[in-house]
């Protein structure tokens, strides 16, 4: 995305230079002057290392230090309230939109937000942090989380009924994963592709909650 916002913005220069003739000698000199520096240190302006150190940095800073009751506490244990299962979609961090906070929520990420049917042979990562969250940690709310715009969800819709291989694993979690979307198709057949994929994105979240034994008690979309 950096790269392509860097070479966007060379050629965006570059355009103005040549159908602006007429702009005056400082200003082209100057669109020149950040042409040239943009091509050389516009395709290495991002630092993962750095930009893990400033993270950090600021943790510490503005919530570790500000709060030393909290992370005192918080060394000799956790009780989060709430399991969450979520996708693991870079855009929908549950601590960011729900405003978790550290210590409040005990996690499960994956691609679509998938919890998988009961089994003790397979799934078991995920059976593990059932387990734990619940006889352990004694959570007292579980929460899964959908979205819009899951590419894992379309991903699911475009599986073939011939069985064809997701490209993406964890939608193998569980074969009974296509009987979501044998009743989306079915229930919604005269709807158009996309509209079915909004459909599947709520109905996966109720195969989760079917497949981990949840009783539903509120849904909540938020538009
Ligand atoms: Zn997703």
């Amino acid at each position: 995305m950096a790269k392509e916002n860097y070479e966007k913005t060379i050629v965006s220069l570059q355009n103005l230079l040549s159908e602006k003739e007429e702009l005056e000698p400082v200003v082209a000199e100057r669109i020149n002057k950040i042409t040239a520096e943009l091509q050389t240190t516009g395709c290495n302006s991002f630092d993962p290392v750095q930009k893990i150190k400033t993270g950090l940095c600021n943790f510490k800073t503005e919530i570790y230090d500000k709060n030393p009751e909290l992370f005192d506490k918080l060394k000799k244990g956790q009780e989060p309230k709430f399991l969450v299962f979520a996708c693991s979609d870079s855009r929908v961090s549950p601590s960011h939109v729900l405003n978790f906070q550290p210590g409040e929520a005990f996690m499960a990420r994956n691609i679509a937000n998938m919890v998988p049917p009961y089994d003790k042979t397979k799934y078991s990562g995920v059976g593990a942090i059932i387990e734990y969250a619940i006889l352990h940690l004694n959570v007292e709310n579980i929460l899964v989380i959908g979205h819009s715009a899951c590419r894992g969800i379309k991903a699911l819709m475009e599986l073939q009924e011939d069985g064809s291989e997701s490209t993406y694993v964890s939608l193998r979690l569980g074969e009974n994963w296509i009987t979501c979307q044998a009743k989306v198709l079915a229930e919604h057949e005269d709807k158009t592709f996309e509209e079915q994929v909004k459909c599947c994105e709520k109905e996966a979240v109720n195969v989760s909650l079917q497949f981990a034994d949840i009783p539903i008690c509120e849904r909540y979309f938020g538009e």
